[in-house]
């Protein structure tokens, strides 16, 4: 198949008109200025991220659409309506009123993509109670250790999960004072020092009437991936919805009529902001699957389930690479028009994948817990260039900038106005979503801003057309010989590779140049490593890359480490590569 360097958008292939086409014109719109006329506002004044998402619908036509669809292997779907989402976050939130828990209060959630989940998160924003939801996968050390941070108040959680991470450490959260707990089997439970969550909700009345929030108030406290380190608590306010609103229809085009699938978990940024809030906000019909990860599963949902519209993760685009296209080609998406991505550079050959596998190029997007909405992306409106993580969205301003000191406090930078020049990415402060704080650190918040740029810490450049290119996180880069090489080149060259179905890259300190090139590759289905394959590999990386970039060596894995939202951790690569001490490893998929 052909890998053109653009994939061109025509009007004829797109099925439902994207509500933007004219990327210049659009941008010269006063788009948080629409954004914030196009939602209700309290009755009284304020801005409600809960009451956008979920009452505006349930008071109008959306009423009885499914907001909610939940699957899974053995129990029949369930649908959970507009209508009927906000009465159960209205029973939710007067359970909260009634234990005391107020506006500003801190509650967390720790539990698998279960209704009680989006319930309790939905239903506690429109109490004015900040939200943490945790990845259900997390052991008791980082289970404890974020409630502290966070200063939790109140837990909901299963009596399952509750028994097995919870119990043993509830001495170490002091600032708990309620644990609610949802009986896995549906029935009743009776954990001393514990609520019964179903108990509690068949009590309570399922009128409410959203808490007088401002959007300056703090609504979501979400923990960063801790791929480069210790995760950091960043805060968000009430005021981000309106940037979920608007980059719902910029970065993911999503229409009321769409059947859409977010595969992020709720544990993290994206499975909050783009798996409960953008699709409620613009009412439209999501899928949400209790399932792991399973190539043939996920295919067999995006055919029967009529997704439209579908956001997923580099990690799970190549592992669906990995189960070969032939698994995809057995299955049809008819109802199938956008694909997005987000949390990892997408290479080009996962762009160029979706196309020869869904029928469909793959637009990647870019943004970080911190920035609390896609800021940079392909989108409907303009041409992908595979490789590149798109154009900066309406009403977001993007620069590459250098800085002028190492490590200057505040930091000093200069805008880089030359394309195609390395530097790090920056991006004008002051769009709705951005966070407002990391947790308990100040200093690291302030060392984030310099003036009114904040530094995303993130390595890019730009090019003529304006379109950004991810180069590697400032901490990844290798510095080798003179030059700056960005691990994302050398990765997607060798996932050019026919045999390689994920490779990170890191530098491993070498007397003669600074650093040399290692690149750790994991196999496809049906490859096993040898001396011959190496060579191969290396080759093809030598003459694509030339001998200065390619790897000097590489090593074969069955996988990569990475983190439980799917990105590979380098640093971890690295420590272990040097016998150095491995960090903080609450993030990492499978461990503890
Ligand atoms: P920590 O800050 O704790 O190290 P993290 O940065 O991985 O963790 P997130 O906020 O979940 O935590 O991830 C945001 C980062 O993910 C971005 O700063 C960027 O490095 C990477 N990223 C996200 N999307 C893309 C993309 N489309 N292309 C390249 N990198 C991306
Ligand atoms: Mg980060």
């Amino acid at each position: 198949m052909e890998r053109p360097a653009i994939i061109h958008k025509l009007a004829s292939e797109q099925r439902t008109p994207p509500h933007w086409t004219d990327f210049e014109a659009e941008r010269r719109v006063d788009v948080w200025g629409l954004a914030r006329r196009a939602l209700q506002g309290l009755p009284g004044g304020g801005l409600n991220m809960g009451f956008e998402a979920v009452d505006r619908h349930a008071g109008g036509v959306l009423r009885d659409r499914i907001a909610l669809r939940f699957v899974a292997r053995n129990t029949p779907a369930l649908d959970l309506s507009y209508g009927q989402l906000a009465q159960q976050t209205n029973r939710f939130a007067n359970v909260l009123q009634d234990l005391g828990v107020n506006k500003g209060d801190r509650l967390f959630v720790l539990a698998g993509r279960m209704p009680e989940l989006y319930v309790a998160v939905l239903g506690a924003l429109k109490n004015g109670t900040v939200v943490t939801p945790l990845f259900s996968a997390f052991g008791p050390e980082p289970i404890a250790t974020r409630i502290r941070l966070g200063a939790g108040q109140v837990l909901v959680t299963t009596d399952a999960l509750y028994r097995r991470k919870v119990k043993q450490i509830r001495e170490q959260m002091s600032s708990l004072r309620h644990v609610l707990l949802v009986a896995e089997d549906g029935g009743i439970t009776n954990e001393p020092g514990t609520l019964d969550w179903h108990t509690l909700m068949a009590l309570a009345p399922d009128t409410f009437s959203t808490v007088a929030t401002q959007p300056d108030d703090p609504a979501l406290l979400h923990f960063t991936s801790g791929t480069t380190g210790t995760p950091k608590g960043a805060l968000h306010v009430h005021g981000a919805v309106v940037t979920h609103f608007a980059t719902g229809r910029y970065a993911l085009d999503l229409h009321p009529d769409d059947r859409y699938w977010c595969t992020a978990d709720p544990g993290w940024v994206t499975g909050t902001s783009y798996g409960i809030i953008a699709p409620l906000l613009q009412g439209v019909t999501s899928l949400i699957d209790r399932e792991e990860f399973d190539a043939e599963r996920w295919y067999t949902l995006l055919e029967q389930e009529q997704i439209s519209v579908w956001y997923t993760a580099p990690t799970a685009i190549r592992m669906l690479m990995k189960a070969g296209t032939e698994l995809a080609r057995r299955h049809s998406y008819p109802a199938l028009r956008f694909v997005a991505s987000v949390g990892e550079p997408l290479n080009p050959e996962a762009v160029w994948w979706g196309q020869e596998a869904l029928g469909l190029p793959i637009h990647d997007n870019w943004w970080q817990t911190e920035t609390g909405g896609i800021m940079i992306a392909n989108t409907p409106a303009f041409d992908i260039k595979p490789g590149s993580m798109g154009r900066p969205l309406p009403g977001i301003e993007a620069f590459i900038v250098e800085h002028l000191e190492a490590e200057g406090e505040p930091p000093r930078v200069r805008i880089i106005d030359t394309p195609n020049v390395e530097g790090e990415l920056a991006l004008r402060s002051g769009w709705p979503s951005m966070f407002r704080g990391y947790l308990n650190n100040e200093a690291r918040y302030r060392q984030c801003f310099a003036g009114d740029l904040y530094l995303t810490g993130d390595l890019a450049r730009v090019d003529a057309d304006g379109y950004y290119w991810f180069v590697g996180r400032a901490d990844d880069v290798i510095k080798s010989a003179g030059h700056l090489i960005g691990p994302f080149e050398v990765e997607s060259v060798l996932m050019e590779h026919p045999a390689v179905a994920e490779a990170g890259v890191i530098g491993k300190p070498d007397a003669m140049v600074g650093e040399v090139v290692k690149a750790f590759v994991s196999l496809k289905d049906g490859y096993q490593p040898s001396e011959g394959l190496r060579m191969d590999i290396s080759a093809h990386a030598r003459k694509r890359l030339g001998a200065a970039v390619a790897p000097k060596e590489i090593a074969f894995l069955p996988s990569l480490p990475r983190t439980r939202s799917g990105k590979i951790m380098r640093r971890l690569l690295k420590a272990r590569e040097l016998g150095l001490p491995e960090g903080d490893t609450s993030t990492l998929e499978g461990g503890a």
